[in-house]
C-alpha cells in the first residue's frame, strides 16, 4: 500500500477542506497520509476525526519555509502534535511573522497601481496562515492578473517587485525544535532548493550531519530522474527518501491526493522508516 506525506488543506492555502483531504486520501487507497499545512496544525483535530471514520491513519505534520546560509528551503515536520511543545509554540511566532508581512505586500501593491486590502487577502482564505497565494488569488479576484501564476510571475514572487520577507527559522533551528516536540524532519521538494548541483549536495551533507531525518524525492515536481538521484542521494546520506503530492485542490490544478499528476507512489516503508527514526531519536 501506498502513502501520502505532503498534503494541504482550507486551514493554510488549500482548497479542500482537512476532513476533505482524510477523505480523498482515503478514496484514493492510500494507508495513511500526513496534513503538513505551512506553519499551523490546526486542521489536525478535524483531518483526524475524518480519517478514523475512513480508517486511514493521519501523520500530524507541518510545513515550513526556512533558510540555510541565504538559501531558501521548505521542511516538513512529522509527528507534531497539536498543543504546547517547542516547534508547536514557535509556529505561534510564524503566523505572527505572516500577519506583520501581508499588509507590506499589499501596500506595495496599492503603490503600484493596484489597490488592494487585507479584508481582500482575509476573504480568500479559512485558515489560520494567510500568505501569498491568498494574496495572490486577491489580485486574480480584483482583476488585476488572469491567474496565480502571473500574479506570482509579475508582482510577488520571491524576486518580484511586491515580494516581503517574512520571519524565518534557519533549517538547524528548525531541525532542533523538531526533535525537540519528538518529530522528524524531513526537506520538501528538493528540486526547488535552486543552486547547482554540488552546493546543493554541500547544503543536503550539512543538514544530515545536524540531525535531517529525510529528502523528499518522490514529487509530482521531480522528473522520473530526479526521483532516482534524490532516493540515491537520501541512501548516501543515510537519510529516509520520503514522497508526497504536495496537494493544494485547486489551489494547484492536476494534483490529486496519493498520485499526484498520476505516476506518484509513496511506499508505506517511507513512513515506517520515519517511524524508526523517529524512535531512535527519542
Ligand atoms: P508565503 O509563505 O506566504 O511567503 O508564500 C509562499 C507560498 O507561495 C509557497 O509555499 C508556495 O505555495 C507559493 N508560491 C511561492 N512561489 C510561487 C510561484 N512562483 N508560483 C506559485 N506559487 C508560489
Ligand atoms: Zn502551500
Ligand atoms: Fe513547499
Ligand atoms: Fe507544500
Amino acid at each position: 500500500m501506498a502513502v501520502d506525506l505532503h498534503t494541504h488543506s482550507t486551514a493554510s492555502d488549500g482548497t479542500e477542506t482537512p476532513q476533505a483531504v482524510a477523505e480523498l486520501a482515503a478514496a484514493a487507497g492510500l494507508r495513511a497520509f500526513a496534513l503538513t499545512d505551512h506553519d499551523t496544525l490546526s486542521g489536525l483535530a478535524s483531518a483526524g476525526t475524518a480519517a478514523a471514520a475512513a480508517g486511514i491513519k493521519l501523520v500530524s505534520g507541518v510545513e515550513l519555509s526556512v533558510d540555510h546560509d541565504g538559501v531558501k528551503i521548505h521542511m516538513l515536520a512529522y509527528f507534531i502534535e497539536p498543543g504546547p511543545g517547542p516547534l508547536q509554540n514557535e509556529l505561534a511566532a510564524l503566523r505572527a511573522g505572516r500577519d506583520a508581512r501581508n499588509p507590506n505586500i499589499v501596500e506595495k501593491l496599492s503603490e503600484m497601481g493596484f489597490p488592494l486590502t487585507m479584508a481582500d487577502v482575509e476573504a480568500q482564505s479559512s485558515g489560520e496562515a494567510v500568505g501569498r497565494p491568498h494574496i495572490a488569488a486577491a489580485l486574480v479576484e480584483r482583476g488585476y492578473v488572469a491567474n496565480n501564476a502571473e500574479a506570482f510571475d509579475r508582482w510577488i514572487g520571491d524576486n518580484g517587485p511586491a515580494y516581503v520577507e517574512r520571519a524565518r527559522l534557519t533549517a538547524v533551528q528548525a531541525i532542533e525544535l523538531t526533535h525537540r516536540s519528538r518529530g522528524v524532519i524531513a526537506i520538501a521538494h528538493p528540486f526547488t532548493i535552486g543552486v547547482e548541483a554540488q552546493p546543493l549536495l554541500n547544503l543536503l551533507g550539512e543538514l544530515a550531519a545536524a540531525g535531517l531525518d529525510g529528502l523528499e524525492a518522490l514529487h509530482p515536481n521531480h522528473s522520473a530522474q530526479m526521483r532516482a538521484r534524490f532516493v540515491d542521494i537520501a541512501a548516501s546520506l543515510d537519510i529516509v527518501a520520503t514522497g508526497g503530492s504536495d496537494f493544494h485542490g485547486e489551489g494547484k490544478p492536476g494534483i490529486s491526493v496519493g498520485s499526484g499528476r498520476g505516476d506518484l507512489d509513496v511506499p508505506d516503508s517511507a513512513l515506517e522508516e520515519l517511524r524508526d527514526r523517529r524512535g531512535r531519536h527519542h
